[in-house]
């Protein structure tokens, strides 16, 4: 039997599938979980004791906690994690990880520097570059990425260089930065979704647009089915979540011509669909890592960063 830990989750919905399984999976193995909304955590920063507080109490102690930080609220989300780190407390992922990863053009940028395959992939300020950032990923058809979309808004194929041209002039009227990217057509929109948990993926799933659809997100109407992959496979999504420092990651792969490449590494990877498609106790999984891990002060950057 485990010693039974005090974990806190920081969600702003208790009611989410993945929010309620941490809960119960922790429960089931004897440990007390909280979930507290992490907009309502506010910061005492000071060098002598930093602490959280909500609702006029300071939290804590806690042994660790489970961060699930929305895209949406990453500015705010990575400050309350950072301060549990000031106080020694073990994050699941830490904030630093947690920042780079939201960051798409960084995400790629320190996947690159490292080796790991990756669709080419092209950024420019100036509209004076268009062409070249168009001829530089090969033409279309190509994707066109908003650095800030998730679930698959603000990712479009342009079928021709014309296309390409006017969905780039339309995002540089709106001051949204974005990405071109060659498109992985052999794929015929599948990608692989790798659940990774430390130096293992733990479960994986194809997921299969819809017809006539490109983007295969289940937000998306995507349909999954659980996939055995190659050991190249499983070494790229290890390699990818250990480059941004994530110990949790959903990293999101294509089968190229090219071998594997990572388009995306989620800090805050959803439950529902991996351990519905894949029949295993994920939330439990997550706690047996924190069994193992959460020591008080062993995070590595100590809010730093
Ligand atoms: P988001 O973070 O919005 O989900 P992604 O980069 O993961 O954005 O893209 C969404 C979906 O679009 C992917 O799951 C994949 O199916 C498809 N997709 C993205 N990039 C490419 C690409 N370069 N080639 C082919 N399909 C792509």
């Amino acid at each position: 039997m485990n010693r039974p830990l005090n974990i806190l989750v920081l969600s702003r919905n208790p009611k989410l599938y993945s929010t309620r399984r941490l809960v119960e999976a922790g429960e089931a193995r004897g440990h007390k979980v909280r979930v507290v909304n992490p907009l309502r955590c506010y910061m005492d920063i000071n060098p002598i004791r930093p602490g959280v507080h909500y609702k006029g109490e300071p939290l804590g102690p806690f042994d660790a906690i489970i961060p699930r930080i929305g895209a949406s609220i990453t500015f705010y989300g990575t400050a309350v994690v950072r301060q549990f780190e000031m106080m020694g407390v073990f994050s699941l992922n830490e904030s630093v990880a947690i920042s780079r990863s939201r960051d798409k053009l960084r995400s790629l940028q320190l996947l690159a520097r490292k080796g790991i395959g990756l669709p080419v992939s092209g950024f420019a300020y100036s509209p004076d570059d268009t062409q070249d950032l168009i001829q530089m990923v090969g033409g279309a058809p190509l994707v066109i990425k908003l650095l800030e979309g998730t679930q698959g808004k603000g990712v479009v194929l342009a079928e021709t260089d014309k296309a390409a041209e006017s969905v780039i002039d339309a995002f540089r009227n709106l001051n949204a930065y974005f990405l071109t990217q060659e498109f992985i057509k052999e794929a015929n929109g599948a990608d692989i979704r790798c659940f990774v948990i430390g130096d293992k993926v733990v479960a994986s799933m194809m997921r299969q647009a819809q017809e006539g659809e490109f983007r295969s997100n289940l937000h998306r109407g995507g349909s999954a089915r659980p996939i055995r992959i190659t050991p190249e496979e499983r070494s790229t999504a290890v390699r990818a979540a250990r480059i941004l420092g994530l110990n949790v990651a959903g990293v999101d792969l294509m089968r190229s011509n090219h071998g594997p490449v990572v388009l995306e590494v989620n800090s805050s990877p959803g439950l529902e669909g991996i351990e519905a498609t894949t029949n295993k106790d994920i939330a439990g999984l997550i706690f047996e890592f924190i069994e193992k891990n959460a020591k008080p002060g062993k995070t590595k950057t100590r809010g730093r960063g």
